[in-house]
């Protein structure tokens, strides 16, 4: 519209910023009504250690129960919270669930870690620290037990802060990840200061592995990982072929719809926790 000539396009054209924005601040109001209403709700998908086959942890993903909209998956609302402020609430209540899960876990007796994804505006000043330090105080679990994600370029882009405060949590115990490796700067003039434990393959080169290019480059990173003495786990496993490749080329971890897709809190527990409590 905004290439067409005359009054009309350009009113139509701020029209559409118009309806976009107030769209942009509807979603995240309603984020924090929902908090309050509890509308969020964490789906777990397992991770498996790839040479024994045992679940050894999850990864927490975020869903919405909209009260109007049904039952939203994080396409529809996580960029817009992350453009917000929005998104600093939603990580709030990260925290406090994942805590009391990994509490409830840990007094049925199994050491499994939980970790959840964090956004970029999370590590541009204290307050994710803050209360993860709060909340350790508070429930006084394993601290190892608790994983952060975070995509590399959010920690490129605000380097300083970032990096200060990945380390002041690895201080404290708590691991951090990087997600979607492979798919954003991978400098390694970078990789030596990035102060994290894991390196999560995108599930891109995970889906390539069997085409043979894939492979090479998924070689690559878990050789990378080796040598920074990183751990490495590789996302979107969907064949058992690309399990088998991945044991092969030395892989420690592995996750994915072929051992689950991502499940609701309860039936997680019940599939993983009570069988061997
Ligand atoms: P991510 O952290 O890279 O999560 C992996 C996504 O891949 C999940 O989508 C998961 O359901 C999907 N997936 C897992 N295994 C497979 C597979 O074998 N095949 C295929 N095709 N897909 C698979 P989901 O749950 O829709 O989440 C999408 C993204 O939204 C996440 O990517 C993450 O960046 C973001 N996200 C999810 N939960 C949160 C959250 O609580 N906070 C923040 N800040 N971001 C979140
Ligand atoms: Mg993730
Ligand atoms: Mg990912
Ligand atoms: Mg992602």
């Amino acid at each position: 519209k905004a290439k067409q000539a005359g009054g009309a396009s350009l009113a139509f054209f701020t029209q559409d910023i118009l309806v976009e924005a107030s769209s942009r601040l509807t979603i995240a109001a309603e984020l924090k009504r929902a908090i309050v209403d509890n509308e969020l709700e964490l789906y777990l998908q397992p991770q498996l250690d790839s040479a024994s086959g045992e679940v050894v942890g999850a990864e927490a993903l975020l869903r919405w129960n909209h009260p109007v909209k049904g039952f939203l998956t994080p396409a529809a609302f996580i960029d817009v919270a992350e453009q917000t402020r929005a998104i600093r609430l939603v990580t709030g209540w990260l925290v406090k669930e994942s805590f009391g899960i990994i509490k409830r876990w840990e007094q049925a007796g199994r050491d499994l870690f939980l970790s959840f994804n964090i956004s970029a505006l999370d590590l541009a000043d204290n307050e994710l620290l803050l209360r993860m330090t709060e909340e350790l105080e508070h429930q006084q679990i394993k601290p190892a037990n608790i994983e952060l994600e975070i995509v590399e370029s959010a920690i490129i882009e605000n380097f300083q802060s970032a990096s200060a405060i990945l380390s002041k949590l690895r201080e404290l115990g708590f691991h951090v990840a990087i997600d979607d490796f492979g798919t954003g700067y991978s400098s390694l003039a970078y990789l030596d200061k990035l102060p994290v434990d894991k390196l999560k393959i995108d599930r891109e080169f995970t889906s390539k592995l069997e085409l043979g290019e894939g492979a090479g480059i998924v070689k690559s990173i878990v050789d990378l990982a080796s040598n920074f003495d990183l751990r490495v786990l590789a996302e979107g496993v969907e064949t058992l072929e690309q399990e088998q490749l991945l044991k092969q080329l030395g892989c420690h971890r592995v996750q994915g719809f072929y051992y689950s897709k991502p499940i609701p809190l309860a039936e997680f527990e019940q599939k993983y926790l009570l069988p061997q409590a």
